[in-house]
């Protein structure tokens, strides 16, 4: 059951409870470099995030806002963009109004806003900024740069005791306050309640786990998760799955971002397939049709199978851009690619379209099945081709009037959100 939010309005994209949880990205580009920045929120915008952070860290990044904004929209992306804020947010907003338009949302890290009065009137001036451009605001609070003001106070106060807590549930504490006690004084300087989402991450499973669970039990704020720093391939993938699958299981968790770190070249919509899989994965939400295929064995020495699942599987993510306008509710349909007759027909019985190949030792076809019947035995070297054909003739007959149904289908995603 999702924990019950207030819902934050993000231009067109809605941030609660009772709607689907959301994706978000970030760019790696240099905001000052337009051309970059635009093209690589294009490329993730077309990978499925919906929401986009960029980088806004000096008078050249805040310049080009705007501008970033104009492209976007002249090529039909009317992907929100958040402003990433950190030492100088204040006076580039001051700065830059045009910027501060353009962003649909602030994300302000009170950690790194400065210290004590001078800290203050910054962090009122961009919220008040945020009031005046009726914009949302996410209070980051990031491990990495805690207020140190509130984690050496906390410290102090924890060693006076007479059982002191650990440093480590002393800073995590730490986190959660500086996320509620700057989300009152947002809300105090004017900002309203439902324009605030929180969020507070760290690098560590455990402790990001903890610090969200406290977090969700003492606000009714929608919450933004992640696993910061989460780190590069399998690792960054593993931990970030691990954190965020138990906390969304728990209802917990209104946007997600899963921050990995690129490979070399690597295309930064990665993180956005990844984050996708883990909420398909999970059954909260469906995105593309997904293959099943087995781990193959000593029954299949062939690497034809794991290619065609490959294959097959690219097909099916190229195909969604067009797909999703033309075809919905074919993000749920299920794709299996089998080794083997030992679990092949089995599995792609249960699957809307399957094709078992044959295993090591037997005969060189492979039957398909389409609704758990078999239709046709394929062989030969345009097995993938013919297979992809049969793909084709399903979606079309089986999704093309769904059109009509497009407002059921938010229904069914809806419901499922809240479950
Ligand atoms: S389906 Fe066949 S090839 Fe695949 S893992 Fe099972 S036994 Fe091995």
């Amino acid at each position: 059951m999702r924990r019950k939010t207030l819902q934050v309005n993000v231009d067109s994209v809605i941030i609660g409870s009772e709607y689907p949880i959301v994706i978000q990205s970030m760019t790696n580009t240099d905001t000052a470099d337009s051309k970059s920045t635009v093209k690589q929120i294009m490329q993730l915008a077309d990978a499925g995030s919906e929401l986009v952070r960029i980088t806004v860290n000096s008078a050249d990044a805040a310049s080009q806002v705007a501008n970033i904004r104009e492209q976007l929209d002249a090529k039909g992306y009317k992907v929100p963009l958040i402003g990433d804020f950190h030492f100088n947010g204040e006076r580039l907003l001051k700065d830059f109004p045009e910027c501060a338009i353009a962003l649909a949302k602030y994300r302000i890290n009170p950690g790194n806003v400065g210290k004590g009065a001078k800290g203050d009137q910054k962090f009122a001036f961009m919220i008040e900024k945020a009031i005046e451009h009726k914009k949302a605001v996410r209070i980051g609070v990031n491990w990495g740069s805690l207020d140190q003001q509130l984690a050496t106070r906390l410290i102090d106060e924890n060693n006076a005791l007479a059982t002191p807590l650990s440093n480590e549930k002393v800073i995590q504490k730490a986190l959660v306050m500086s996320a509620l006690q700057s989300a009152q004084k947002a809300i105090d300087i004017g900002l309203p309640k439902d324009k605030i989402v929180l969020s507070c991450k760290v690098s560590n499973v455990q402790e990001l786990i903890t610090v969200y669970q406290d977090l969700a039990s003492r606000c009714d704020f929608p919450l933004h998760l992640g696993l910061t720093e989460a780190g590069m391939g399998s690792k960054g993938i593993v931990a970030s799955s691990a954190a965020l699958a138990i906390l969304l299981q728990q209802g917990i968790g209104d946007t997600i971002r899963i921050s990995l770190t690129p490979q070399p070249n690597e295309s930064r919509t990665h993180e956005v397939i990844v984050a996708q899989e883990l909420l398909q994965s999970m059954g909260l939400r469906s995105f593309m049709p997904l293959v099943t295929a087995c781990p193959g064995c000593g029954r299949t020495t062939s690497t034809f199978f794991q290619k065609m699942a490959m294959e097959i599987q690219d097909y099916l993510r190229n195909q969604m851009p067009n797909w999703r306008l033309h075809y919905p509710g074919v993000e749920d349909m299920k794709v299996a690619v089998m080794g083997c007759v030992v679990n092949g027909p089995g599995e792609s019985k249960m699957a809307n379209i399957g094709i078992s190949l044959p295993g090591t030792g037997e005969t060189p076809v492979a039957p398909v099945y389409v609704d758990g019947e078999k239709t046709v035995t394929l062989k030969g070297d345009k097995m993938v081709a013919d297979f992809i054909d049969i793909v084709e003739e399903y979606v079309q007959s089986h999704y093309a009037n769904n059109i009509d149904n497009k407002k059921t289908n938010k229904k069914v995603f809806d419901i499922k959100a809240e479950s």
